[in-house]
């Protein structure tokens, strides 16, 4: 018995680690990929997959610009990054998306080898507990808290305690270097005909202005 639970063990602690770092992307901008690669480095993750959502039930009624164009720029933003990969999962999923069937098939195409840690920033931690299934999505994955400017570090330990404590989460904490950007402030700025150059990547600020988006 004891061998068995050492093999386990053993077996457990082999599986690659994989971050998964789902969003809008509604456009990708540094505050994206700075979070991803901090959460990358620090808990060593082979890969961080980024998942650009399909059709989620928390923007229901909000406009959000269509998936292709939201795909592609994910593309161009991750493709000089050896170890940010971009899926189409949600993408291509009819009716709403729900992060907990998104791991469920990661975790198929894995065969159970992966351990996925799934990166949020703050405020959308805060916002967990109304995802579909999060207890049975804290028991498949880790969760990765990055910091974000505007919200206070005592809120974010305070719900991830909570989080912990009562929904058995797993989550860790990352520092990330303080961006205060938002894809709602880019696209505001493209409306209003102002720069938006150093905020996002130049392969996607062409392509938002190639394929006049936002405007
Ligand atoms: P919107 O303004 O449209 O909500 P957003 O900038 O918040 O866009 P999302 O696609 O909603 O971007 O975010 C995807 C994930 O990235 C979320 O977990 C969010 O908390 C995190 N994130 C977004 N911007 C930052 C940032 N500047 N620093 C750290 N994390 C961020
Ligand atoms: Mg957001």
């Amino acid at each position: 018995m004891k061998d068995f639970i050492e093999n386990c063990t053993e077996m457990t602690s082999k599986k690659i680690k994989i971050g998964i770092m789902g969003g809008t992307f509604d456009p990708i901008h540094y505050g994206h990929l700075v979070a991803a690669e901090a959460a990358r480095v620090k808990f060593d993750l082979k890969d961080v997959i980024f998942v650009p959502s399909g059709n989620p039930p928390h923007k229901k009624g909000q406009k959000v610009l269509d998936k292709t164009h939201r795909y592609l720029m994910t593309l161009l933003a991750t493709a000089t990054n050896p170890y940010f990969q971009v899926s189409r999962n949600e993408v291509d999923r009819e009716g709403y998306t729900y992060t907990i069937d998104t791991i469920r098939d990661f975790d198929i195409e894995y065969n159970g080898t992966a351990e996925f840690y799934f990166i949020t920033g703050a405020d959308a931690l805060s916002e967990v507990l109304t995802w579909k299934n999060i207890e049975k999505l804290f028991e498949m994955c880790q969760f990765v808290a990055a910091t974000r400017p505007g919200y206070k570090y005592e809120e974010l330990f305070k719900e991830i305690e909570y989080l912990t404590v009562n929904y058995n989460g797993r989550i860790h904490f990352v520092e990330v270097p303080s961006l205060a950007i938002s894809s709602t402030d880019i696209r505001e700025r493209v409306r209003m005909d102002l720069p938006i150059k150093y905020l996002l990547s130049e392969a996607v600020e062409n392509y938002i202005y190639k394929n006049n988006l936002y405007k």
